[in-house]
């Protein structure tokens, strides 16, 4: 039977800040015990595809070390390869749409992710595996599996958590680490909406084989995170390593090629209202990733600038699989995910009066989503799940809201900043004729 005097904590989200709060709870037990729960809305962890690639900065980094335990950091290497000293250069390059650098920021070298987080310098990263990263940090972790959170009760007391299958489940804390489409913070603080700001993006992985890859670096050099701008407000984000697939560990060789191949992120944007123009020309349809596939081609074509770049571009988009592989669990390289479009969206968490804290907080996406640009959403979510289990050694029954409330205060002031620049850069950047004194 279970103990009344441990407080339960319910966490709602198996993303990367609902998983890291759950360590972290977990590991600080000697501290403070909670009894702690999470539910995820997916069927299983191979329900949707978790992505390829997310930069982590020192910040993030250091956080996630300090939210799991030495059984997961001794995992970590399987999503946070050590760099290849020489080949791969961890840091980010900004370029015009011919090839001309307007940005490349100190970025310090390191080992490994060890020595990363000893590093002082704003914008030195790692390019890690996020899908790989999501199943490290799955590990050991009971998940409650096709639990989808549909809203909540708050009583003086405690907090019913309820389920759209019609079940609910009592706790002392809620902790929404649901997403931007948090239906937790949707009933928490309704006034706190997500913002569009007329930018798409469409993302897709792919493999690349080793020719391309080659002649992509002799190009643009072998930095992980490049950005290139075009004059329409459009641009291309790519996010690389240069380990071939071939030597991960658990690849199988379902291809008859043998010819490496390496792991890209592809991510173009644009002002949405281009789309306006181009789909008189194109039907595009997001249901059906071989059109979403086309019309981004399209735009290279017509908003890129003829050259070596964009010849390189177009044929990594060809690369991107266009339709749903019979078994996408066995799909070659793993890279299938459908490919559509995207709004940029945000929430900006200081667009609101500071609000008083209750048994029910947030965390990560679901109370300061931010826009890719700038690499810092996950970043941000394992900081919040690092203070909040810290905030939480000092819960007690007779006081369970203090500690909440410093929380908050600080998780706000911090992610509005970072919300705030990644909103600035993508607009700047997705500005036509952008000028590069507009990005510092
Ligand atoms: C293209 C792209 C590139 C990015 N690159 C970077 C990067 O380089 N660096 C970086 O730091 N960040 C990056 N980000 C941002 C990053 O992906 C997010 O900030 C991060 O995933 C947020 O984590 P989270 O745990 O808060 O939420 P999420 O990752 O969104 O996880 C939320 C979880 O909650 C579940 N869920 C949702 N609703 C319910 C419900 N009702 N009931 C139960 N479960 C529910 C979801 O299924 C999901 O598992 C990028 C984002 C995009 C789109």
């Amino acid at each position: 039977m279970q103990n009344a005097s441990i407080p339960k904590v319910i966490i709602i989200g198996t993303g990367p800040g609902g998983l890291a709060l759950y360590h972290a709870l977990i590991k600080n037990k000697d501290k403070k015990e909670f009894d702690v729960k999470i539910f995820e809305r997916d069927s299983s962890p191979k329900e949707r595809w978790q992505g390829y690639h997310i930069a982590l900065n020192v910040l993030g980094t250091r956080s996630l070390l300090n939210c799991v335990p030495s059984s997961i950091t001794s995992n970590l290497q399987k999503a946070i390869p050590n760099p290849l000293p020489d080949v791969e250069f961890h840091g980010f390059l900004l370029t015009d749409n011919e090839g001309n650098l307007l940005f490349n920021p100190p970025s310090k070298q390191f080992k490994d992710f060890n020595e990363l987080v000893k590093v002082y310098e704003e914008f030195s990263l790692i390019v890690t595996y996020r899908d790989r990263l999501r199943d490290v940090l799955l590990d050991s972790v009971p998940v409650h599996w096709g639990k989808k959170c549909i809203g909540y009760e708050e009583t003086k007391d405690g907090v019913w958590v309820k389920f759209d299958d019609g079940s609910r489940e009592y706790c002392d804390i809620l902790v929404g680490a649901d997403g931007i489409n948090s239906p937790v913070r949707k009933q928490r603080l309704p006034e706190l909406q997500i913002f569009d700001y007329g930018l798409t993006n469409v993302v897709a992985n792919v493999a690349v084989p080793k020719h391309l890859m080659d002649r992509y670096i002799k190009l643009q050099g072998n930095s992980l995170l490049q950005k290139t701008l075009g004059l329409h407000g459009d641009s291309s984000m790519n996010i690389f390593r240069l380990i071939p697939i071939e030597q991960e560990p658990d690849y199988n060789n379902k291809s008859n090629s043998n010819e490496l191949h390496y792991r890209v992120t592809l991510n173009y944007s644009y002002p949405t209202k281009l789309d306006y123009i181009e789909s008189d020309k194109l039907k595009v349809d997001d249901n059906d990733s071989a059109s979403v596939i086309e019309h981004v081609k399209q735009m290279i074509r017509n908003f890129g600038s003829e050259g070596e770049f964009n010849d390189i571009l177009l044929e990594l988009w060809d690369l991107v699989p266009k339709s749903t592989p019979n078994d996408p669990e066995k799909y070659q390289y793993k890279t299938y995910n459908p490919t559509r479009r995207r709004q940029y969206y945000d929430i900006d968490p200081s667009s609101v009066k500071p609000w008083k804290s209750s048994r029910v907080t947030l965390l990560g996406d679901a109370v300061h989503a931010m826009n890719p640009t700038l690499g810092l959403g996950t970043n941000n979510a394992f900081q919040d799940a690092e203070l909040l289990s810290q905030a939480l050694i000092n819960y007690s029954s007779e006081e369970p809201i203090s500690c909440i409330q410093g929380y908050e205060n600080e998780m706000r002031k911090r992610s509005a900043v970072d919300v705030l620049k990644s909103r600035t850069a993508a607009l700047k950047m997705g500005s036509p004729n952008f000028d590069i004194i507009n990005v510092r």
